[in-house]
């Protein structure tokens, strides 16, 4: 998928699939996503939305309310519905500004709502906000479990002072995992948080770069914060790293 592809630059992109039906809007909010460092994948339609969120998990939707067919709000509540899909971020676009409606998109479990016309800066501004909150691994914000150190921006890992050499996909694992500690993450639901595919990749390849990561960080004894919970799938533990010296 692209989104693997993407991944080696330095820039901590999130993967927004946008939900418009009128052209010339659509392009305008691309390609202000497109500068602000995002990927993009684009739907005229809520059918078309959900097609492409089967396929491929992404990091937040930005849904037009007005749609042809099933409306925006539908689509927010088919999101929520699923247990897959319900904790993907929603921001929900409308050239409605009254209340009511506002009431109606926040219900329908929207995370946030934007009135048209708006600012990129300020729809960016927006998304981050909704990250920050929400996708954490989406953003360049600097990571640090047990003195263990991750920089989204400089694409750097270090344990303690020793830099630790990741490949793309480690990296996005690790970064997935520290941004999520003390859960456990199955191998589907890591493929749909980190690979973004859970169709088309195996759930042995998540063994495969696990292995890739724990080895990367064995010389710094690191490699004891990913756990591998029996029958569940992975979890990185601070508390595993109170041994590590
Ligand atoms: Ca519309």
């Amino acid at each position: 998928m692209r989104q693997i592809q993407n991944h080696g630059a330095c820039h901590m992109a999130a993967n927004i699939l946008l939900v418009e039906d009128e052209p010339a809007i659509q392009e305008l909010i691309a390609v202000n996503l497109i500068r602000a460092g995002h990927q993009v994948m684009r739907a005229n339609d809520a059918e078309t939305a959900l097609r492409l969120v089967r396929e491929a998990l992404p990091d937040l939707v930005l849904a037009d309310w007005m749609l042809p067919g099933m409306n925006g709000v539908e689509l927010a509540r088919r999101l929520r519905a699923e247990e897959r899909t319900r904790t993907v971020p929603i921001i929900m676009l409308t050239a409605r500004s009254e209340e009511q409606d506002k009431v109606n998109g926040l219900e329908s479990g929207a995370d946030d709502y934007i009135t048209k016309p708006f600012s990129p800066r300020e729809l960016v501004a927006r998304i981050k906000a909704v990250l920050r909150r929400q996708r954490p691994q989406a953003t360049d914000d600097v990571v640090d479990v047990a003195g263990l150190r991750l920089d989204p921006s400089t694409h750097r890992v270090l344990a303690g002072d020793a830099p630790v050499n990741l490949g793309p996909t480690e990296f996005r694992l690790l970064h997935f995992l520290m941004t999520h500690p003390e859960r456990v993450h199955s191998r589907a639901q890591l493929l749909d948080q980190v690979w973004g595919d859970h169709v088309f990749v195996e759930e042995r390849t998540v063994d495969v770069h696990i292995r890739r990561l724990r080895s990367a960080l064995e010389a710094t004894q690191y490699d004891r914060l990913i756990q591998t919970v029996r029958g569940s799938g992975y979890r990185l533990s601070a508390d595993a790293g109170a041994g590590v010296e």
